[in-house]
């Protein structure tokens, strides 16, 4: 119910007033913004192909349909709070060798929040993590799951800031009921054995109860040195590590190969202006020379 009802003065049925000014009313009323927006057009195009009066209804309901998903995907998107939307549309997997592709489009398929299992992916800084977490975070968005994407560091300092204010149950129910819960930069702030603790309940309430993924720039046996406790790692990963596709990640930071890889092309195709002379090729990636 949204509170609004028809006023005395608004006429109900075909008493009076125009029918399109009602028709107006009563799609505004019934939450069908599509077929206030298309019914005329739609009926013209109806009346020039001689369509009939279901096939008519049926044209306008399904274009309202397409149009709530898009606006649900979006919505969903919009609640997730991510810092940016990154798909695998974008995404170069020749750049990480070491990832598996099949994988993470398999993954993309987003069965593995109907599974309720986790993924972690390690790999150095720049290693594209959070631009994988991202795709994989809009691809469950556009397949129906509700998404929050945070960091560590965020998500701890949320955690505490709710616990100081006394609503630190409320927090840890709406983070339970998210399908796909994002914890992004996991190590590299050390965190305060109230915050690991904190963060381990979280890991912990959705064991088994939704998804989560987990980015990190640290092997699973550096984890300690966040998390404070070897006790409490110990029990973290054997919850999250539980259900889990690891995504291994190491290779070069995009961003540094992206930047020095264009300082480098021009250095290279200078290297091999002077080495065309001695019939020795210059690797484009490494600037390196190899003899022929
Ligand atoms: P990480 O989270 O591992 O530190 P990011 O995902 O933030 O790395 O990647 C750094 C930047 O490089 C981002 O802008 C990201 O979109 C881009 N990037 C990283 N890897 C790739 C890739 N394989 N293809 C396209 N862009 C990439
Ligand atoms: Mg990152």
């Amino acid at each position: 119910m949204t509170g609004k009802s028809t006023p005395d003065t608004m006429p109900s049925g075909t008493t009076s007033g125009t029918p399109q000014v009602l028709l107006a009313h009563h799609l505004k009323q019934l939450k069908l913004p599509t077929v206030l927006r298309e019914y005329d057009k739609v009926a013209r195009e109806c009346a020039r192909d001689g369509v009939d009066h279901p096939r008519y209804l049926l044209r306008l309901i399904e274009l309202e349909l397409i149009d709530r998903e898009r606006r649900m995907v979006e919505r969903r998107i919009k609640a997730a709070r991510f810092p940016a939307v990154k798909s695998f549309d974008t995404f170069d997997f020749t750049a990480i060798p070491t990832l598996n592709k099949m994988l993470v489009l398999e993954l993309a398929r987003s069965e593995f929040v109907l599974r309720r299992e986790n993924v972690i992916a390690l790999g150095n800084s720049g290693s594209g993590k959070t631009h994988v977490a991202l795709a994989l975070g809009l691809a469950a968005c556009q397949k129906g799951f509700t998404v929050a994407f945070t960091t560590a560091a965020a998500l701890v300092h949320q955690l505490m800031e709710a616990r100081d204010e006394r609503r630190l149950l409320k927090l840890q129910r709406d983070l339970q009921a998210v399908k796909l819960l994002i914890v992004d930069e996991l190590g590299y702030v050390p965190l305060s054995p109230t915050g690991a603790e904190l963060l381990f309940e979280v890991f912990s309430q959705r064991y088994e109860r939704g998804s989560t993924i987990v980015t990190s720039n640290l092997p699973f046996e550096d984890w300690t040195s966040v998390l404070g406790s070897e006790r409490l790692t110990g029990a973290l990963l054997d919850r999250l590590t539980h259900h889990v596709h690891i995504l291994t990640m190491n290779g070069d930071s995009y961003r540094l190969k992206q930047s020095s890889g264009r300082r480098q092309s021009r250095a290279s195709d200078k290297r091999a202006e002077q080495n065309q002379a001695t019939g020795d090729a210059v690797d484009p990636e490494t600037g390196e020379i190899s003899a022929t």
